[in-house]
C-alpha cells in the first residue's frame, strides 16, 4: 500500500512537531511538508516541503492536518477546499462563527474538527454522557476542571466545552456544568468531571502526559479521513461510535 503523503501547518509547533514524528514512524504516512508563519529555511531537494505558502504545499498533499491558531484555520479549510484536499484540523479556541466556517467547508470535502485527538477521551465523553443520563433527575452540581501547560493560549479548553456538551447530551441542559481552568508548568493535558451530590462525588479524569498520544491520534485521523464523502467527521467516526 502507498504512504499517503501528510501536510501540517502548524509544523514548527508543538503539536507540529508531534505530528512530525508520529508520521516519520508510520508505515502508511509519509511527510509531504509543513507549512510555519516564520521564514522557511532553503529547499532541499527531495526532502519535505517546509513552506510559509500553504498554496504550494496542497498540491502535494493527500491530507492536510492543522494544529495552527483559530485565526487561522478557517482560510486554511477553505484552501483545502479549493484544492480539494481533505482537512484534519485539532486547533482549539475557534469561534460558533468559525466552526459554522468549517462546516460549510465540510460540504464540498471530507472535514475531521476534533479538539481533543486521543482516542481514549472518545470514551471519557461516553462516560461522562452516561452519567449525566443516570443522574440527571438528582440533585447533583457538576464541575469541569481543565488543567494545561502555562503556554496553551485559549481557557477553558476546547476539551472542556466538549465535555459540557457530553453533559448536555446526557441530562438535556437539566443542569449546566461550572468549567474552571487553570494553566500551570508544563501540564500537557487533564481533565476532570465531577458530578458532586450531597455527601457523595463522582469523579471522572483523564490525564495526557505525553503529547505524542494527541500526535497518533490526529494522524489516525487523517488516514482514515482520506477517501471519505465529503462531510464533517469527528473521532467518535474514526472509532466508528455514534
Ligand atoms: P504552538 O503555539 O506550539 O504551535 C502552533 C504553531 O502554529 C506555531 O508554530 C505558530 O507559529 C503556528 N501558526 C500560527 N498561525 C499560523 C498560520 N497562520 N500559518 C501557519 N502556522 C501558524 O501550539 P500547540 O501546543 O502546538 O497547539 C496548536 C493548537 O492545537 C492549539 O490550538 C492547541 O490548543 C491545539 N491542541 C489540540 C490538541 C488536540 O488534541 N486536538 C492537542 C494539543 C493542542
Amino acid at each position: 500500500m502507498t504512504a499517503l503523503r501528510i501536510g501540517i501547518i502548524g509544523y514548527a509547533g508543538r503539536m507540529g512537531q508531534a505530528i512530525g514524528h508520529a508520521v516519520s514512524t508510520h508505515p502508511r504516512a509519509t511527510l509531504a511538508g509543513g507549512v510555519v508563519i516564520e521564514t522557511p529555511p532553503e529547499p532541499i531537494h527531495g526532502e519535505p516541503m517546509i513552506t510559509n505558502d500553504a498554496e504550494k504545499l496542497f498540491p502535494r498533499c493527500d491530507v492536510m492536518i492543522d494544529f495552527s491558531s483559530p485565526a487561522a484555520t478557517p482560510d486554511y479549510a477553505r484552501m483545502a477546499a479549493r484544492h480539494g484536499v481533505p482537512f484534519m484540523s485539532g486547533t482549539t479556541g475557534l469561534s460558533d462563527k468559525d466552526k459554522d466556517a468549517l462546516s460549510e467547508v465540510a460540504r464540498h470535502i471530507p472535514l475531521l474538527y476534533a479538539a481533543n485527538t486521543s482516542l481514549s477521551l472518545v470514551v471519557m465523553k461516553q462516560l461522562t454522557t452516561l452519567a449525566a443520563r443516570l443522574l440527571r433527575d438528582d440533585d447533583y452540581d457538576i464541575t469541569i476542571l481543565d488543567r494545561h501547560h502555562r503556554l496553551k493560549k485559549d481557557a477553558p479548553s476546547g476539551t472542556a466545552k466538549s465535555l459540557a456538551e457530553a453533559v448536555t447530551a446526557g441530562n438535556g441542559g437539566h443542569k449546566e456544568p461550572s468549567l474552571a481552568a487553570f494553566r500551570a508548568g508544563f501540564i500537557v493535558g487533564e481533565h476532570e468531571v465531577s458530578f458532586v451530590g450531597e455527601g457523595e462525588t463522582i469523579t471522572l479524569t483523564h490525564t495526557v502526559t505525553d503529547r505524542a498520544i494527541f500526535a497518533r491520534g490526529a494522524l489516525q485521523a487523517a488516514l482514515w479521513l482520506h477517501g471519505r464523502e465529503p462531510g464533517l467527521y469527528g473521532m467518535n467516526d474514526v472509532l466508528g461510535i455514534d
